[in-house]
């Protein structure tokens, strides 16, 4: 091959398609960034007419939003970015105007909208088909606002500037937005209601929005942040009105390459969950590791929507890369900290009881799953709020509630507990910190009801004596009032087994 031959492959090796960047979703969102591209082939014709300009920093908060919604969701939106400079084409117009009659320009132009379609269409299943289109841009005016492009009236109606408006969501994770309860027009100023993709895409299956971020948001030291907190946005605007599909338990085999490579040597399963894991060893029965993981995505999801609860948690949790191991026999198990397995806790095989109590009041044993999976969730607590969920003695609300209940400051086990105690635990392995950790999660499922079965009541009554949620509320105050603090997010319903009806 000559070198003038390898010359003209190369210089000919540019397809339309190579524009145009697309990502393949599961989940009933499609996230579109026209205006941010920097290629500006030769072989294009400048465009003579229309606004050249180009979104700095949209398409980057674009791919970094997709990654965010992932964490909160474990699911992907579809995106469809391009990296041709507006001034080739101009993706957020009809061809004409958008190629000028460049040929090579209309053909990207076509990848990218053949790719916003099939994006639209795709979607539909992921969402009972509804969807939400949202098109991201950046503007030059100089109030430092999202203008939310609807391509419709600003009537004030509950979509366009109400409580569950995108506006609204917008606002309470520190953005101004227009429009919104609090700017519900932008009287003289500047603003853009919404372009040639939102008013194309729009249909009855297809909700269309239009973002244009201001220039202090798309700067390159804010774009992650601006994504972080579009995503907080998204994770209460989209349940509010989109469904997202059931969460799916999915076991996947541990191997020598993948992601769960540490534990290759005694586990051979193991199931994410909201980028937590569960882990099995190769004896353990599998509806025993689907139970957990089934029973960690209801703590984390308690109202199902779709979105973590409290991602705050759940980030520390991913971050730790926050485990569950289920073997099959009692054994203390080889760290995993070298490869950044941090937070860890214990479920074995014979104590995780999908047909136990508390849900099958036939049952005389317990299902630890309830108690060994929030203690492994609690981690995340006791880290995001140390003033709240610390657990040294004087640290925090939980321990000061603690030390009411085991009736006094106690680093070391009293015998007995004082005859007012009604947390009286007497495992002379647990201490301080650990009561903490049992005290929480005593009173987390006192408050979800899964303590007050007769015979269960009975079983831990040298332990824990206020097992029912109304006992709970009328004598730890302190403890319930913090469990039942919205704030924190808390689960207010208790898990159920997978095959519940
Ligand atoms: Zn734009």
């Amino acid at each position: 091959m000559s070198i003038l031959y390898i010359f003209m492959m190369l210089s000919c090796s540019q397809n339309a398609s190579d524009y145009v960047q697309i990502t393949q979703g599961n989940m009933p969102l499609v996230i579109s960034a026209p205006h941010d591209g920097y290629e500006k082939p030769q072989s294009m014709a400048d465009r003579s007419e229309g606004v050249i300009v180009r979104d700095t920093g949209a398409r980057t908060i674009a791919d970094h939003l997709a990654d965010e919604i992932f964490l909160r969701c474990g699911r992907r939106p579809y995106v469809v970015t391009t990296t041709l400079h507006r001034i080739k084409c101009d993706m957020n117009r009809e061809i004409t105007e958008a190629a000028q009659g460049d040929k090579n320009a209309e053909a990207v132009w076509q990848v990218y909208h053949d790719a916003l379609a099939a994006a639209s269409d795709d979607a539909q299943q992921y969402g009972g088909g509804q969807i939400l289109f949202l098109d991201i841009h950046g503007h030059g005016h100089p109030n430092d606002w999202i203008e939310v492009g609807h391509a419709a009236p600003l009537d004030g109606s509950e979509w366009i500037s109400g409580k569950t408006s995108v506006g609204a969501y917008l606002t309470s994770q520190g953005f101004k937005a227009v429009p919104s309860p609090e700017i519900p027009n932008p009287g003289d100023e500047k603003y853009f209601n919404g372009g040639y993709i939102t008013r194309h895409y729009r249909s009855d299956a297809v909700r269309t929005i239009q973002f244009e971020l201001s220039g202090p948001m798309r700067k390159k030291d804010k774009r992650h942040d601006t994504a972080r907190r579009l995503a907080a946005a998204l994770s209460e605007f989209v349940p509010a009105h989109f469904v997202m599909p059931k969460f799916e338990v999915i076991v996947q085999e541990v191997t020598k390459e993948n992601n769960y490579k540490s534990f290759y040597k005694k586990f051979n399963r193991a199931v994410n969950v909201f980028g937590l894991t569960v882990v099995a060893d190769k004896k353990a029965p599998e509806d025993k590791l689907v139970h957990q993981a089934w029973v960690m995505y209801q703590y984390l999801d308690n109202d199902q929507n779709g979105f973590v609860d409290n991602y705050k948690v759940v980030e520390f949790l991913q971050n730790e890369k926050a485990y569950m191991f289920l073997t099959s026999k009692r054994f203390n198990p080889e760290r995993h900290e070298k490869d950044g397995w941090n937070v860890a806790q214990d479920c074995f095989a014979d104590e995780t009881r999908p047909n136990g109590l508390p849900f099958n009041e036939d049952a005389d044993e317990f299902d630890a799953t309830l108690e060994e999976v929030w203690h492994l969730i609690s981690n995340g607590y006791v880290a995001v709020y140390p003033e709240i969920f610390g657990l040294d003695p004087d640290s925090s609300r939980l321990t000061a509630a603690m030390d009411v209940a085991r009736g006094g400051q106690f680093e070391r086990i009293p015998r007995p507990y004082p005859d007012e105690a009604w947390y009286s635990y007497y495992d002379f392995s647990c201490e301080y910190q650990c009561m903490a950790m049992e005290y929480f999660y005593w009173g987390l499922t006192t408050l979800l009801d899964a303590q007050s079965h007769p015979l269960r009541a009975e079983q831990i009554k040298g332990e824990w004596r206020l097992t029912t949620p109304e006992q709970l509320r009328a004598g730890d105050k302190l403890l319930s009032e913090l469990l039942e603090d919205i704030k924190y997010k808390l689960p207010t319903r208790l898990p159920q087994p997978i095959s519940a009806p």
